[in-house]
């Protein structure tokens, strides 16, 4: 018995799997939904010129589907975690029935699950269909065309609002890290799609570190208008169909209005449901923030041969979950040879 559990099927513990595979390491992984590929399923081209996702989850899924030493259980729930280093215990639920499994050392690749502005009523989300969320975007981009979701026309005009569920007392207070990144990006896609769109960005800070600050300095050469600000409310026009968004520019203190076709939320992430309960079995610790404590970071727990990486200990890129996803293997396969 010298297994190793990785929980969730994102990128992270894909890299993950495929890692330990190499290694000459047998793996159980599992993941709740249907496909694998996590948050990436909804996206095509990805920030800083990066690989783009489809490609990104097929080349793991396919190194993991050609090794004998992986074990991949999709539509599957863990219906419980214990037991402690060297011998843990998963009882896991899927169509097939339950099944009881044991292993040394468990890898949390639980990811985060996309902000839900359900409750943001003066955003007229849920109202109006042409307020949609970035992921929506992100996956209307995947296709040839970008269209409304009110009349199948292309906009003319279209406003992204950041920091929708992140710092602000009433939702979360930590930063998602990565939304303005995506937004600078898909503000670019639809510039390149459409070219006499007008794109906005309304930010409080633009946050895109390392090279992806040349993707957003492109941005404002493109002519993405980039404007500091607090936004309060998005009205539908009963004249046209449209949409009006009500801000304070906090540069000068005004107050504005901003006439647009659409409105694109800039969700943040949320810790997975379960986060909670699962490291109260595992006997690890949860940040304020509600992901996984990683003691010391990254990727270690206070739990011996219990191992968190990828966004499963807070938001993250692609890039920091591929390095935590490696690191994690890495550690998970000393644990094994011990
Ligand atoms: C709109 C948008 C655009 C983005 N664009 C980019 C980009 O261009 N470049 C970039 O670097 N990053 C981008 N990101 C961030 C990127 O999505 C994350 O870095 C990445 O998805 C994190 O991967 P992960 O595997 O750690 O988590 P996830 O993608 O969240 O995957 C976690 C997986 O675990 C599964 N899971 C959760 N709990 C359980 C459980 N109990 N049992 C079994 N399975 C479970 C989930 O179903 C999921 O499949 C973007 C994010 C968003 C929202
Ligand atoms: S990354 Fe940008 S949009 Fe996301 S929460 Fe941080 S500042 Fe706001």
């Amino acid at each position: 018995m010298s297994s190793v559990l990785v929980v969730g099927g994102g990128i992270t513990g894909l890299q993950a799997a495929a890692s330990l595979a190499r290694a000459g390491v047998a793996v159980i992984m599992t993941e709740r939904e249907d496909r694998l590929g996590g948050n990436l399923k909804s996206l095509g081209a990805t920030f800083g010129g990066g690989t783009p996702a489809p490609e990104l989850i097929e080349q793991r899924a396919q190194a993991i589907a050609s090794s004998s030493r992986v074990t991949v259980l999709t539509g599957t729930e863990i219906i419980s975690l214990g037991g402690a280093y060297p011998r843990f215990k998963a009882s896991l639920k899927n169509p097939e029935g339950t099944h009881e499994v044991e292993c040394r050392s468990i890898i949390l690749a639980t990811g985060f699950t996309p902000f839900n502005p359900a409750a943001m009523k003066h955003y007229a989300f849920g109202k109006h269909p042409d307020v949609i969320t970035a992921v929506e975007l992100a996956d209307k981009l995947k296709g040839d065309r970008l269209l409304r979701n009110s009349n199948g026309e292309q906009p003319g005009a279209l406003v992204f609002i950041q920091c929708i569920g992140s710092r602000e007392l009433r939702t979360h207070t930590y930063c998602s890290a990565f939304c303005c990144m995506y937004a600078v990006h898909l503000a670019l896609q639809v510039k390149e799609r459409i070219p006499r769109c007008r794109v906005e960005v309304l930010y409080m800070d633009i946050r895109t570190p390392f090279c992806a600050e040349l993707e957003y300095e492109t941005a404002r050469r493109t002519g993405i208008g980039f404007i500091r600000s607090k936004p309060a409310a998005v009205r539908p026009r009963r004249e046209n169909g449209g949409l009006t968004v009500q801000y304070e520019d906090t540069l000068d203190g005004a107050l504005r209005f901003m006439e647009t076709d659409m409105v694109v939320l800039s969700v943040g992430a949320e810790p997975p449901r379960d986060a909670a309960s699962m490291a109260e079995s595992l006997g690890i610790a949860t940040e304020e923030s509600g992901f996984f404590a990683c003691e010391p970071a990254p990727v270690f727990t206070r739990a011996k041969g219990v191992f968190v990486a990828g966004a499963a200990g807070g938001p993250k890129d692609i890039r920091a979950c591929l390095a935590e996803g490696t690191a994690a293997a890495a550690q998970a396969a000393i644990i094994c040879k011990e």
